[in-house]
Parts: structure tokens; sequence; C-alpha cells
């Protein structure tokens, strides 16, 4: 057992089974056995590679639409923010795209969302000597335009799941048996967050909730419905959760979730239709990742930085643009939300 697994196994023995939820947070986040807590685990050495990893390209062109919906809405004192930046790759790529856009460097403050210490300190060697301020939640965000980028964090926040039988839901429950973590279902009960998907479920089907998502896309809606701005969230997920999509990476493969808690990534797919309902009332656009980045210039982009490579760098280039934009790499599971108020248009590449 992994020292977490321990842990988890009195927790258990002392207080019952555990919900996915709080098996999640403490997998990803204990302070001392966390998976983002003690560990930077992006990059092809790592266990995952993200959109900002693949290719400069991904930060560079999120950050020019972002600085495009900033021009569009008047240029204002604004913040500039990111939640779970990681290695701080996108906002970095983000800030040297718009270098050049006049003023907005000068209007937007720029701010993190992050819970691991040594992810914030790799965010801050990444930034260099450009200012920015963490905050650990988003009622910390300022009272001012909000143009916020999200890329690969609502899939890190804790899911609960459900099985749907003829008497109710039951939960998905972590358990201790023969001395090792299981999964089991407890007794069917209502669950009044699941009412909506009585209509479409049947007896057998499984549902998941993301409580942690609702009071963070509430806040974000409260900033931008008050004072402006936009929003950019990107993940894999569909418009409402359907089936089982919790799942653990390590070295890039799957992994059995239970095996070696604070070791393995732990994920679930992101339900983008609660999002949306969850930072009303504000307007959104759904769109797939290829296309939005596409409409935002990627071949051009890409040919552009083509111009000064040859050999591996060139092979490399060309694989990461097909990566982040190829229906059958990431550019259709990959989505992107955008929230923006009702009185203004949406961002760039999102129509
Ligand atoms: N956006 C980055 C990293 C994605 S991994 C990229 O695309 O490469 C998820 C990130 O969210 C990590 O930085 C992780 O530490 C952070 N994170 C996870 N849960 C969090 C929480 N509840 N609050 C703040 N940050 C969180």
């Amino acid at each position: 057992m992994t020292p977490l697994a321990a842990l988890i196994a009195e927790r258990i023995g002392g207080e019952g089974p555990m919900t996915l939820a709080d098996y999640m947070s403490l997998c990803l986040l204990h302070p001392e056995h966390g998976y983002y807590t003690t560990r930077a685990p992006f990059g092809t050495a790592g266990d995952f590679i993200t959109a900002p990893e693949i290719s400069q390209m991904f930060g560079e062109l999120m950050g020019i639409a972002l600085a495009q919906a900033w021009l569009d809405q008047g240029s204002p004192d604004c913040t500039l923010a990111e939640l779970g930046p990681g290695r701080g790759t996108l906002m970095a790529d983000a800030l040297r795209a718009t270098r050049r856009v006049p003023g907005f460097h000068a209007a937007a403050r720029v701010v993190l969302m992050e819970a691991s210490p040594p992810l914030r300190a790799r965010q801050r060697a990444a930034l260099g000597d450009h200012p920015a301020t963490w905050i650990d939640r988003t009622d910390d965000l300022p009272e001012a335009p909000l143009f916020l980028i999200a890329n690969e964090f609502f899939d890190a926040l804790p899911i609960r799941q459900f099985r749907r039988d003829a008497e109710g839901w039951r939960e998905t429950l972590v358990r201790v048996e023969g001395g090792r973590l299981t999964l089991g279902l407890a007794a069917p009960r209502p669950e009044p967050a699941l009412q909506h998907r009585l209509a479409d479920t049947q007896p057998g089907e499984v549902a998941e909730i993301c409580a942690a998502a609702t009071p963070i896309m509430a806040t974000i809606a409260a900033r931008i419905a008050r004072h402006g701005g936009a929003a950019l969230i990107i993940d894999y997920g569909g418009w409402r959760s359907r089936g089982n999509t919790f799942q653990a990476l390590r070295v890039h493969a799957p992994v059995d979730p239970l095996a070696e808690p604070g070791l393995a990534d732990l994920t679930a797919h992101v339900d983008f239709e609660a999002l949306a309902q969850a930072a009303c009332p504000l307007a959104h656009a759904f769109v797939p990742q290829g296309a939005v980045l596409q409409a935002l210039g990627i071949g051009p982009r890409a040919a552009r930085l083509a111009e000064g490579m040859e050999g591996a760098g060139l092979k490399a280039h060309l694989a990461a643009t097909r990566r982040l934009t190829a229906p059958d790499e990431m550019g259709t599971l990959f989505k992107v939300l955008a929230l923006h108020s009702a009185q203004t248009p949406a961002p760039p590449g999102m129509t």
C-alpha cells in the first residue's frame, strides 16, 4: 500500500465507505501525499501531456483570443486569470503572444488560482518577471472585468458517481476489503441533484456530478455579469455526463484508480452543461477544440513556425499541430466552453 492508501484505509475503517469525491480530493490534493501537491506531473516525461505542453501555439492562440475579447469590450482595466495553471506554460505563452497588443499588459492584472505549492513555484518561474498574484479560491478574484482561462482544470475536480436502479441511485463508494481498496455501491436512494436525469437514463446507467464546479462557475459568472469579461474553459467531456468516466493515468497509460492513490492522476470527464447552467445568466458557446484553433488561425501560425524548422523538430511540430486539432486526436474529444455576458460578443473563434 502507498502511505496514502494506508491513510485512506484507516479513515474508511473509522468512518465507513468514502465517496469518490472524497477519495479524489485526498489523492490529488492531500498536503503530504497528494498527486498535485507533491509533483509536477506534466509533459512527455510525466504522466500526461496537456495542450499547452504539446505546443506553444495553444497558449498563444488562446491568449490572443482573450486579448481580442478585451479589445472588443473597450480595453478595460481587468483581471487576466487562469485556474489550475500547471507548469505555467499556457499563461507564459499567452503573455508573450499578446505583448504587442497596445495597453493589454498594462491593463491586465494576472491572477492564478493554484492549490499546489510546488506548482505555484513552477508558475512563478515560467512567468519570469511578469507580475502575478496567486489565489486559493475564486471568491478571491478581484471585483473587475474578468478574462479567464482554464485548461484541464475542471477534470481534476472531485466527482461523485451514481448508478441508477429501479429504486433510485446507488452511489459508488470506496471501501476496504481483504486489506485492499475496492469499489462498491451504496443502497439505492433518491438523489435530488440527479432528478433531471431520470428522463434520459435507464436503470443500470451511470451518471456523475461535480459539486465543486458549481460555486466556482457561479463566482466567475458573477464577476463577468457585473463587470464584463469572458471565460474560456477547455477540457474533455461532453454536454451532459454519460457513463463512468472516472479514470487514472500513470506514465501515459490507464491504471486502476484504486491501485496507487497519490501516485496516479485521477480525472473525470467534464459535464459542460452543468458548468454552463452554474454560470447562468451568462451566454455561452460550445465548440470542439480543433474547430476553435482552426478559427483562431492555427494553420497560418503553424506554417509560420515551420519556416524556421527542419528534421526532427519540424516533424514534432507537425505532429503537435495535428495532435491539437485532428478529430481522431484532441480535436473533438476536447471542447471549449466560452462564457460571456449577453451584451458582449462571443470571444473570437467561438462561433
Ligand atoms: N492547466 C494546466 C494543468 C492542468 S492539471 C495544463 O493545461 O497543463 C490541473 C491543475 O489544476 C494543476 O495545476 C492542479 O494543481 C490544479 N488544481 C487541481 N485542483 C485544484 C483546486 N481545487 N484548486 C486549485 N487548483 C487546483
